[in-house]
Order: structure tokens, then sequence, then C-alpha cells
């Protein structure tokens, strides 16, 4: 492949944008691979104001497009890794397929997710907790309001360093309103049209302190799905419950990581259909309880209290409970490449 000295010239210059607000210090280079008459070209390097995309194109006017978000970590090591890219990968050809799209092949997706990890080398923050986030985005481009699947498309990697999370523990709205995804609908793959339905909610949420909304099921309303980015786990009795995966929402990596380590240090695990107002009523007995969001963008994130729309506010814990903390500690040593990696699910950059 080659790659332009002005690309070169660019990253040794590069000032990383200071707002690390996540998401927000997109850097200007990215990879890309258009697909035309059936194929995946060999990948590109460029700079972001190349890669024109119409207002008119299928992906803007019909939301034909999905991403996935994962990072590559650079901390006590020289070398940067990803964690479960084949992972990422996989989920990827999942929402391709669902929503029409032609599949990115794993060795591509990895190569380009390696690829920009590779030039962005020196600008992979190294304290705890910082990481590159990588983007990899497939988007309809056909120049057509006509309402079929397009025929081209543009693969891109974005990537954006991140500062880490701020350590506090968060309240979320239980969403009673409205709702992310339907039966039968797109909830559990990463597609456009998923995100924006959920802003409304999301400005609800943070008139009332809230960072983000907790989803019930689309039928009966009471069963905990998962929040906007996020997936739900909560500590009571002994035993760490889940949402058992549904069509409805989302399969995290991190929700399947914690679940491997929750596991591996003897702690049992249930997979089961959670009931809201089962769960506030456990909260009310006074009997401990711990609860946590998992995702790539904060890892595990601990809940301090569940509100309604109203006002009504129920107090889970004050503090990060025993359990979130351990499975927080033993996830972030295992990026920080300060404990073993047992699963082997850091990936070397190459
Ligand atoms: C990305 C995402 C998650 C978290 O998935 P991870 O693979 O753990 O980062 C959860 N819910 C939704 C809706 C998401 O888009």
């Amino acid at each position: 492949m080659i790659i332009r000295q002005e690309i070169y010239d660019a990253l040794k210059n590069l000032k990383v944008p200071s707002d690390k607000t996540f998401g927000k210090a997109l850097l200007p280079i990215i990879i890309r691979s258009n697909y035309e008459n059936g194929e995946w070209s060999e990948l590109e390097v460029l700079f972001d104001s190349e890669n024109q995309i119409s207002g008119g194109s299928v992906a803007v006017q019909y939301a034909q497009s999905i991403f996935e978000g994962m990072k590559a970590y650079k901390v006590g090591q020289d070398i940067p890794q990803i964690f479960r890219p084949m992972d990422h990968a996989k989920r990827f050809i999942d929402s391709a397929k669902r929503m029409c799209i032609p599949p990115v092949p794993e060795p591509l997706f990895i190569k380009a997710v390696n690829l920009l990890s590779n030039l962005y080398e020196d600008h992979i923050p190294k304290q705890s907790g910082c990481a590159l986030y990588l983007r990899p985005s497939i988007y309809g481009t056909d120049y057509s309001l006509s309402i079929t699947p397009s025929e081209k498309y543009c693969f891109s990697v974005h990537a954006a360093p991140t500062l880490p999370f701020a350590n506090e523990m968060i309240s979320v709205l239980i969403e009673r309103q409205n709702k992310r995804s339907a039966l039968g609908g797109t909830g559990n793959v990463k597609t456009a049209g998923n995100y924006a339905a959920g802003f409304n909610a999301l400005r609800r949420a943070q008139k009332l302190g809230c960072a983000t909304n907790l989803w019930l099921d689309p039928v009966e309303n009471r069963f905990i799905e998962e929040f906007s980015l996020m997936n739900f786990f909560t500590f009571y009795d002994g035993v760490l419950h889940t949402p058992k995966l549904q069509p409805s929402f989302l399969p995290g990596v991190v929700r399947r990581s914690i679940i491997t380590l929750a596991k591996d240090m003897g702690v049992e695990v249930v997979e089961e259909q959670i009931d809201i107002n089962k769960l506030i009523e456990t909260i009310q007995t006074g009997q401990p309880i711990e609860a946590f969001s998992t995702g790539t963008a904060a890892a595990v994130t601990p809940i301090k209290s569940f509100k309604e729309l109203d006002g009504k506010e129920y107090i889970i814990s004050e503090q990060m409970g025993a359990i979130s903390t351990i499975l927080k500690t033993k996830l972030n040593d295992i990026l920080d490449a300060k404990a073993k990696d047992k699963f082997n699910w850091m990936q070397k950059v190459y």
C-alpha cells in the first residue's frame, strides 16, 4: 500500500483536539475501502476531508449505515493492543447482514483497525484508563432517493483518543415512555437509526440529572433491556444478574467479558428477564444491592440510583459495591496490561 508523504507529514505534526469528551476528538486521517461491482477495494489511507458523502445518499436519507466501537490500548506497553477485535468484526458482519449491507470480510476489518492503530501509535495515550477509540462504519453511498439498498458502499475507520472516564457513580432514568427498538426490529445490531430515536429520551434524562436511559422491553414495558450504549448488571443475594439476550437489544462485548470474569472468580451469573418493578421492590427492602453498566466507552460504570420521570428516586447504593469494584478492576487490569490476559482478549497491533 502506498501512503502519501502528506499523510506522514500530517501525522508528524498532528495536534490532538483538546476536547476529549467521548468521541469529540476525532482525528483527521482515516482508513477506507469502497464497495463497487460486488467487491471491496484495497484499503487506502486518506484525510477525512477527502471522503465525500452526499446528503442525497442512501445512508443519509434512509440510514443504511452500521458501525462498531472498539479500543486500542497502550498503557504499560510499547506496542498497542486491541481488545477483542474479532468479536467486533463478527458483530459488524451481523449488523451488515441485518441492514442488507455487503459484510466486510473479517481479515479486511482486522487489517483496517490495525493499520489505523499503527499510524496513530504515537498518539495513543498511555495513562491508565485511556485508549484510542476506533470507529469502523459502513454506509450506502449511492446518490439516490430510491428506497432500495445502495449498490455502492464506503467502509471507513475513524479514530479518537479518549481520556479516562470520571470515576463517578451515575443515576439513570427508567425509560417508560419511548422504546429504542421493537420486536423484529434492529435492536440487536449497531445501526445508525437506533440511536437518534433515543435522543429525546436522553434530553429528558439529562434534565433530571441522569446520565442515560434504562430501556425496557418493547412488549410488556417492564423487563430491563439495556442502556443507550451500555448493558446492565445487578448483584444481590450473592448472584450477578443480567438481562438474557433478546433480539431487541445489543449483545455487548464487554457484557460477555464481565460474565466470563465473574464466573472465573466463582460468582454465580444468571442471565434472565429482570422485571424493573420487582427490582425496585428488592431495592426498597434495604438489602445490599449493586448495579453497574458495561460498554467499550466506559468499561464498567457503577449506578447510584434509578429515577422516574416525576423525579422519584430509588437509591441503589451511594458507594461502588464490592463485586462491581472487583470486576471493574479485573477488566481494567487486563486493558492496562497489568494482569495476565488469560482469555487472550488483547491482540497486539501488527
Ligand atoms: C455498543 C453498544 C453497547 C455496548 O457494547 P460493547 O460491545 O460492550 O461496547 C450496548 N448497547 C448498545 C445499544 C450499544 O450500541
